[in-house]
């Protein structure tokens, strides 16, 4: 495994490998990882023959009074799990390699896809994500792109992106990867004391009765988010900033589940922002 700091070295390693015949598989990430992120690694070193891992703390989808100071950094820990799992290359770019003085080009996807949901209450975080995904994407040139379900909506952002400015790559879409107890694994999970940790279980229950309650034959979302936050508000330090039931391609807001559904929330414990969401395709 080799790790590199600049967009040249990417670039050369990325064309040895192609010229070896090998297709190349990307995994972006900010590091910390857990079993979340291995999981994609994993996929992607099934599907490609040389696999890309970017580690970058990317300032320009945080938010001025969000979490980019604090946000969880271990690069050595990274490169050992890196490493377990088979990863070929790691691009760990300082911030001036990815946006030198001057830097001004944004990649901004418009529309309620990005103000729904998280993008309500993070108005810039996803033209943050898309710019620096389509830089990524331009650098590492992969045949395919490996995203978390657990960000469901950057999925749908990053597709619409593929999609509408012709990025030759596939987008993978990977399952949510979960706690034994249901919590969705995160890397600000970290930030968690042991009591929100306990207390951050609704958001797996509040998706499972909903799971529940769909399976007995409910389709009236007004009546599901009504149960979801009913059983996040059991949780004292629970504080919702969003329940939504949308279109899973669109991110629009439906009365009824239809063929293909997403259940989005975010719910803060403290100062720590969760998400969690679940897929309902119906036939
Ligand atoms: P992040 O480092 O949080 O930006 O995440 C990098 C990638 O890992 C994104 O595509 C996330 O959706 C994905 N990811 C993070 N947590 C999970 C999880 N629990 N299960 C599956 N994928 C995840």
């Amino acid at each position: 495994m080799t790790v590199v700091k600049t967009i040249n070295e990417v670039r050369q390693f990325v064309k040895e490998a192609r010229l070896k015949g090998m297709t190349i598989g990307f995994v972006p990430t900010m590091g910390f990882l857990h079993e979340g992120h291995l999981s994609l690694m994993r996929e992607a070193k099934a599907q490609t023959d040389y696999v890309v891992v970017s580690i970058f703390v990317n300032p320009t989808q945080f938010g001025p009074t969000e979490d980019l100071a604090t946000y969880p950094r271990d690069l050595p820990r990274d490169q050992m799990l890196c490493e377990s799992v088979g990863v070929d290359l790691i691009f760990a770019p300082e911030v001036d390699e990815m946006y030198p003085a001057g830097h001004s080009t944004i990649v901004d996807c418009e529309g309620p896809i990005t103000k729904q949901l998280c993008g309500a209450s993070r108005p810039t975080h996803f033209k943050g994500v898309t710019s620096v995904v389509a830089k990524l994407f331009n650098i590492t040139l992969p045949d395919k792109a490996f995203f978390g379900q657990k960000d469901a909506q950057q999925v749908a952002v990053i597709e619409k992106m593929v999609k509408e400015l012709n990025f030759d790559v596939e987008i993978v879409p990977c399952p949510i990867v979960r706690e034994e107890d249901g919590l969705a694994m995160s890397s600000r999970n970290s930030y968690l004391d042991a009591e929100a940790r306990r207390q951050a279980l609704v958001l797996s229950q509040s998706l499972n009765a909903a799971k529940a309650s769909i399976d007995a034959g409910e389709t009236r979302v007004s009546e599901l988010i009504a149960l979801i936050r009913e059983t996040i508000q059991q949780a004292p330090m629970a504080e919702i900033d969003y329940v939504q039931i949308v279109d899973a391609t669109t991110l629009l807001a439906i009365d009824e589940l239809n063929d293909d559904t997403l259940i989005a929330l975010a719910v803060k414990f403290g100062k720590t922002r969760l998400i969690d969401n679940l897929r309902i395709r119906r036939r």
